[in-house]
């Protein structure tokens, strides 16, 4: 086998053999071919796609280039939920709690902040003492002893994706359906969990701006995961705007208690209650999605969620006493409130470079390396639809420069269009891709 007729035969369109992928996914990994080679193998894919099977094929490979995590001590079904990459997405912290609460195991290894997204692992660390890296010994007896823990994805988990990641960023292949499909699905297979609950953003914040092609990479990943035994289900959901109101590291974490609290923003308490009541299904918990909802609204209306939140936090090291004292978190020293210029109905918002300015306040990083500033981002009030009167305090910037907070203020009102003309809101959530197929939610 050589490579050359492998990039050969991709570059006519054709079939790749599971033996064909394994002999790239492996001397890529070892570094026997060449990043040229391996360019011109992506480039091939990125022009002439991939089927079902190559992609199962591909994800396959690619899972046995790391580690594979072990979580058969985890007593129950362990559902993992994973958002494909937005602003403002501050589900997966209520939404594990709340699943732990209602007695489903959540063992989730999540990621940090990278491009315009945020991470879950950043938002964490901004908690006082939280351990994001440890054993999966320990992890996995924190789960059995509390229901729920969230970690750092290891560092051996899925080194091909590492290496191709990189390769993808530098080449123009990053937006490519079976790439981004396989890169996910390999993560999400490594880390050892029975169920998937995908979270595939669509819009100007995401990856993915057509809803045709969240729907091909929802089918494509529900596929894989299905057919390599871990039931997977995905909501293709709305991105373009932030989905709650914060955006940054801490205020992130309060806005987290406040879906707790059931003071929170009502879009995004609508996906965690969608995606909490799917992963209960999936659990074993309940029989059908509703009965699934009502249970997370139960635990958010009696405080057991909120509750549950505590447990884990104290189980990782991390001080809960943040619950009531968001004083405890980082604090940015200067605040700039925003005020709208003008009354009129919020049309749209540019969300990815929303994301991009909360980054240049300090909340995210543009490479692997960079320090981010856990106190720093965004609070924007408005969904698409708002009417918004002249005067009225529309977004607060926190800031650790006043000079940065400055010019983000006056950034912040060139990304949002208010205009006369009334408009309706956004649909939330458009579809939800299952075994059964594609179901229309909107
Ligand atoms: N997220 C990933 O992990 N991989 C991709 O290719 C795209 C988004
Ligand atoms: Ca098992």
């Amino acid at each position: 086998m050589s490579i050359i007729d492998i990039i050969e035969k991709k570059k006519s369109g054709k079939h790749l053999t599971k033996e064909e992928i394994d002999f790239f996914i492996q001397g890529y990994s070892k570094g026997e071919i060449p990043d040229y080679q391996a360019s011109a193998l992506l480039m091939s894919i990125w022009f002439k796609g991939m089927d079902s099977e190559e992609t199962t094929n591909l994800t396959m490979s690619m899972v046995h280039s790391g580690e594979i995590i072990d979580l058969s001590r985890i007593k129950g079904i362990k559902v993992d939920k994973h958002s494909s990459g937005g602003v403002g997405d501050t589900v997966s912290l209520p939404l594990v709690a709340l699943v732990a609460a209602n007695g489903v195991p959540v063992a989730k290894m999540s990621g940090r902040g990278l491009g315009h997204t945020g991470g879950t692992i950043d938002k964490l660390e901004s908690i006082p003492g939280f351990k994001v890296e440890m054993d999966i010994e320990e992890f996995i007896e924190i789960v059995n002893k509390v229901g729920g823990a969230i970690i750092a994805q290891s560092e051996e988990l899925v080194l091909a994706d590492k290496k191709m990641y990189s390769l993808r960023d530098v080449t123009g292949t990053i937006d490519s359906i079976p790439l981004i499909a396989s890169s996910i699905m390999s993560k999400k297979i490594a880390s050892g969990s029975d169920a998937i609950v995908l979270d595939v953003k669509v819009g100007n914040g995401a990856f993915m701006q057509k809803l045709e092609d969240a729907i091909l990479l929802s089918k494509m990943m529900v596929d894989i995961g299905n057919s390599l035994g871990r039931e997977t289900v995905a909501y293709i959901t709305d991105m373009n705007q932030p989905l709650g109101e914060a955006v940054g590291n801490s205020l992130e974490v309060i806005e987290a208690i406040n879906i707790l609290k059931n003071k929170g923003n009502e879009r995004l308490s609508e996906i965690i209650e969608m995606l909490g009541g799917e992963s209960l299904k999936l659990g074993l918990k309940v029989r059908t999605i509703d009965e699934g909802k009502k249970l997370i609204k139960k635990c958010i209306l009696n405080g057991s969620g909120l509750k549950k939140f505590a447990e884990i936090i104290e189980a990782q090291g991390g001080n809960s006493k943040i619950i009531d004292n968001h004083s405890l978190l980082p604090e940015s020293k200067f605040k700039f409130s925003i005020k709208s210029p003008l009354s009129g109905y919020l049309q749209s918002v540019q969300t990815k470079i929303l994301g991009q300015l909360a980054n240049y306040l300090g909340a995210g990083r543009t490479r692997k390396e960079d320090k981010i500033d856990l106190s720093v981002g965004i609070i924007f009030k408005k969904k698409i639809g708002d009417y918004i009167n002249n005067g009225e305090e529309i977004a607060i910037i926190f800031a650790n420069s006043e000079e940065k907070g400055k010019q983000t203020s006056v950034d912040f009102l060139k990304l949002i269009e208010i205009k006369n003309e009334k408009v309706d809101p956004i649909p939330l959530i458009y579809y939800r891709v299952s075994r059964e197929g594609l179901e229309k939610l909107y």
